[in-house]
């Protein structure tokens, strides 16, 4: 039958046609017309089977540098990519994203019940993306699993968070060169953490065998950056105040604030001074439940709330486009740091501003 025939033919076909280009595959499935800075070596050293380390800033497009690659490789037939990735909530929005474009996507992760997970191992068969935790990865059986499933490449995002000098550190990080000694597939790790020590501690770490490094560039143009002598935390509250006063958030179309302050007690004790000059916030830190952090962050994500007082707990992968004011209360743990916490205002492009209060100490 015809049918059979047709079937036949494209399973003859080449493979490598111009629809499995990762310039058709950006536009057609991502549907973006070119790529940004860095994402094209990025692409070519994952097609190449090589590793690479890639450092762009946050907001710089990272995902796609290992979407593109696992589309194309899909295409080929050539299996799923593995994506690790440290939160659940990054592992599910990544996964909505691609569903939505068409592309067959799964997150695997402690999250999800039982039942699901044999559902979404029946999916895995099948997708071009598999998003799993660190955790997982440290199961043996997983990993075994993973090699029967004929995984073809490898992604670590976030991959500072191997660097045990750095934020964010995290121990089941440590445990990821396996993807290269077990796996033995080329991977690509993904940080914004632009610090040489970092990059040379990630390639070590991940055992990456001589990794193309790509590097973007690191100028956000429409941030303005200041830092105020503040001394004293009645002062610097009330300097937070004045600031977000000044930049009229809360208004239509002023969009929104982050105050970041290093601890749980400053944190709410900011939270309240706003409150009571009557400006909408909300407040998130690592010790309050986790429905109220939840709450706290969708509060923000949708505007209800223009302004978030946090720790530095809040914010990995966070991508609102019209944070305008980003106020450190105190100075960050590392400059490192400072440029991730500063770096999600004006991710629209728009012009924004970041403020430091330092004091002597600081
Ligand atoms: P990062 O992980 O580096 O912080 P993301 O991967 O979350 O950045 O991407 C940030 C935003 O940029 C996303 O909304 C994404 O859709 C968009 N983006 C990425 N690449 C392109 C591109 N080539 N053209 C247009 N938009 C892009
Ligand atoms: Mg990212």
């Amino acid at each position: 039958p015809a049918a059979d025939l047709a079937a036949t033919a494209s399973a003859l076909a080449p493979t490598n046609t111009d629809a499995n280009t990762a310039e058709s595959v950006l536009r057609e499935s991502f549907g973006f017309e070119s790529f940004r800075p860095g994402q094209l070596p990025a692409v070519q050293a994952a097609l190449s089977g090589r590793d690479a380390v890639v450092v762009l800033p946050t907001g710089g497009g990272k995902s796609l540098c290992y979407q593109v690659p696992a589309v194309v490789r899909h295409r080929r037939d050539e299996g799923p990519t593995l994506v690790v990735s440290p939160l659940i909530a990054l592992m599910d929005d990544q996964v909505a994203a691609l569903a939505n474009a068409g592309i067959p996507a799964v997150a695997l992760h402690s999250g999800k019940s039982w039942s699901d997970r044999d559902v979404h191992r029946d999916e895995a068969r099948n997708a071009a993306l598999i998003y799993a935790s660190p955790e997982r990865l440290k199961q043996a059986g997983f990993r075994a699993w993973l090699r029967r499933l004929g995984v073809c490449a490898a992604a670590v995002d976030e991959a500072h968070c191997v660097s045990e000098w750095g934020h964010d550190f995290r121990p089941d990080y440590l445990a990821l060169d396996v993807l290269k000694t077990e796996l033995g597939v080329p991977v690509m790790a993904l940080t914004a953490t632009a610090t040489l020590e970092v990059m040379q501690e990630v390639s070590s770490r991940l055992a990456l065998c001589d990794p193309e490094i790509v590097r973007g560039d690191f100028q956000r143009p429409n941030l303005s950056f200041s830092v105020e002598l503040c001394t004293g935390d009645i002062v610097r509250t009330k300097r937070c105040v004045a600031l977000l006063r000044h930049a009229g958030i809360g208004k239509a179309g002023a969009g929104r604030a982050i105050v970041y302050a290093t601890t749980r007690k400053r944190v709410q004790a900011i939270h309240k001074a706003l409150r009571q000059a009557k400006i909408e916030a909300g407040y998130y830190h690592a010790g309050r439940s986790d429905n109220a952090r939840v709450s706290a962050a969708n509060a923000f994500a949708t505007g209800r709330k223009p302004v978030l007082v946090a720790t530095t707990a809040f914010g990995m992968g966070i991508d609102q486009p019209d944070v305008r004011l980003v106020v450190h209360a105190n100075a960050s743990g590392s400059l490192a740091a400072y440029y991730q916490e500063a770096g999600r205002a004006g991710r629209d492009g728009l012009a924004a501003r970041c403020t430091l209060l330092y004091s002597a100490g600081d």
